[in-house]
């Protein structure tokens, strides 16, 4: 018989073996998904502090057709390390661009970028023909991009962000206050957005220290003339709190969970226009 240690080490490595194999599959089949049209867009509303609509973030969704809805936070890592994320980063443009024309006008669509989409493709070629090919105003486009993007905040980076700009649309910097030397990147690059994240938005309105924190990013950013959204806004309480610290905009299941592209309109319908 086995020792114990000895088996222990046997059903790790298949454990280890099971969970490769695994990510091997859905690799496999996260390359043929693009072509099989197995992803949709869903859209989250982005409110003014009164609740009415002004922006439509776009989450994409994956139809596995034996697994069911795959969720992001799996397959995204996995888009970026094999590389599928450039076709797909293309693909996911295109389409909020050209979903989003058929809003009405002040509504704008918000995409969020992969840090490798930076290093390996042409942005601001990609956007340009994005905005050319469906006919959406620069305006209406905001580009959401985490801090990771600055771990290595190369010359080429903000030639690119800066190009983007030039071009008329937002920059949003995405999960605010999760990487670190944030309130460096605020200072050295033009960003018109901040979005604070979810995980401090969690603990309002009891948490003291966390109240202060969010006071602060809202503070600072709006003295250097950005707005500040705030992510994952479920309750009333939490709602109440962010206005009461002055933060401009609110987005978060207590307006709406994402919805497929289908139902923006109803949405549109019950939140008013600001
Ligand atoms: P994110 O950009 O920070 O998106 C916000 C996430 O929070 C979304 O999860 C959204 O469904 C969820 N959320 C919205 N409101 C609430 C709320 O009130 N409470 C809670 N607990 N969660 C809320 P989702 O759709 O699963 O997306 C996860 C992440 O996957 C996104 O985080 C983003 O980093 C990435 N992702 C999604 N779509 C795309 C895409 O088209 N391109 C790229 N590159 N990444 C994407
Ligand atoms: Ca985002
Ligand atoms: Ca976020
Ligand atoms: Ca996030």
């Amino acid at each position: 018989t086995k020792s114990e240690g000895r088996s222990g080490y046997c059903f790790y490595e298949a454990e280890m073996d099971e969970r490769i194999e695994a990510r091997r599959a859905l690799s496999t089949d996260l390359r043929g998904a693009l072509d099989r049209n197995e992803f949709l867009l869903y859209f989250q509303p982005i409110v003014t502090k009164e609740g009415h609509l002004r922006c439509f973030e776009t989450l994409l969704r994956w139809q596995h057709p034996t697994r069911g809805f795959v969720s992001p936070a799996e397959f995204i890592p996995l888009a970026e390390e094999t590389g599928i994320i450039i076709p797909m980063g293309e693909w996911i443009l295109q389409q909020a661009c050209t979903i989003a024309k058929q809003w009405p006008a002040d509504v704008s669509v918000a995409v969020n970028l992969s840090p490798i989409q930076f290093r390996h493709s042409d942005l601001p070629l990609l956007v340009r023909s994005a905005l050319r090919e469906s006919g959406l105003a620069a305006s209406r486009l905001e580009l959401e991009i985490t801090e990771s993007v600055f771990l290595e905040a190369t010359p080429a980076v903000k030639v690119t962000l800066a190009e983007l700009r030039e071009m008329g649309l937002s920059l949003s910097l995405d999960d605010f206050g999760t990487g670190y030397s944030s309130l460096s990147y605020l200072r050295r690059l033009a960003f018109d957005k901040i979005k604070i994240d979810q995980s401090f938005v969690r603990d309002l309105p009891h948490e003291h220290s966390g109240a202060a924190i969010v006071r602060a990013i809202i503070d600072l950013a709006t003295s250097l003339k950005m707005t500040v959204i705030a992510e994952g806004v479920e309750t009333e309480a939490q709602r109440r709190c962010l206005a009461s610290l002055g933060c401009h905009e609110l987005q978060g299941y207590l307006f709406s969970t994402p919805v497929p592209a289908e139902e923006t309109k109803i949405l549109t319908n019950r939140l008013g226009l600001r």
